[in-house]
């Protein structure tokens, strides 16, 4: 099912913190496939105008979304047959893609990953947010042909043999993976207090 350009493009998104940098390096080494880091696009061609007050950059989506758009093009001239593109910014960028997998994760997993990361609490309250109203599933959807959401282990491994099977170019029935619903340990979290102002 590849697009136009006879590549097939493969988006890992979620929440900073949700495990889309693992997931992906695990993904590619499964499937022979490179996967480029977003965030290491953004840096390497410096494609920010600062820093905003939670630390986070200012990115210029614009000319980011021109850069994945020539590095898929680069990837399908010297004949690959997929790429996988990885980060949160996926969701927010007016790209296509084939297939998007939404990595989620736990949000108490994800309080204390990203205070590990050193996130101020604004940060981290903003990701919870993101994170519990799947923001990046929200936006992805009507960009990407498909999307899987995955959070365990089983879900991953699926996601992953399906995708190999893609790849190859067999014709492997969907996954029937679940909808991930986060409501119920936001209100957990509300409930019980927390330090997040939720
Ligand atoms: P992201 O790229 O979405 O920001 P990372 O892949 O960097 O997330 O993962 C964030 C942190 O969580 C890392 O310390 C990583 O080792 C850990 N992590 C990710 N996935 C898992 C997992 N399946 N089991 C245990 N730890 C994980
Ligand atoms: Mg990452």
């Amino acid at each position: 099912m590849p697009k136009k350009e006879g590549i097939l493009v493969i988006a890992v998104t979620g929440t900073p913190g949700v495990g889309k940098t693992r997931f992906a390096g695990e993904l590619s080494k499964a499937i022979g496939v490179k996967a480029v880091e977003v965030n290491d696009v953004v840096e390497g061609e410096k494609l920010f105008t600062g820093i905003d007050e939670s630390g986070s950059k200012i990115v210029k989506m614009q000319e980011l979304k021109k850069e994945l758009k020539a590095i898929e093009v680069r990837a399908s001239k010297s004949g690959d047959k997929a790429i996988i593109l990885v980060g949160h910014l996926l969701a927010d960028l007016k790209l296509e893609y084939d297939t998007s997998i939404v990595i989620r994760a736990s949000l108490r997993e994800l309080v204390s990953r990203l205070e590990e990361r050193g996130y101020q609490k604004e940060k981290v309250r903003e990701n919870l947010v993101s994170e519990s109203i799947d923001y990046c599933g929200a936006q992805i959807s009507g960009r990407s042909k498909e999307i899987y959401e995955a959070e365990d282990a089983d879900q991953k491994a699926i996601v992953v043999s399906y995708l190999k099977a893609l790849v190859s170019g067999k014709h492997p029935e969907k996954p029937n993976l679940p909808s991930i619903n986060k409501m119920e340990e936001m209100l957990e979290l509300v409930y019980e207090g927390n330090s997040y102002g939720l």
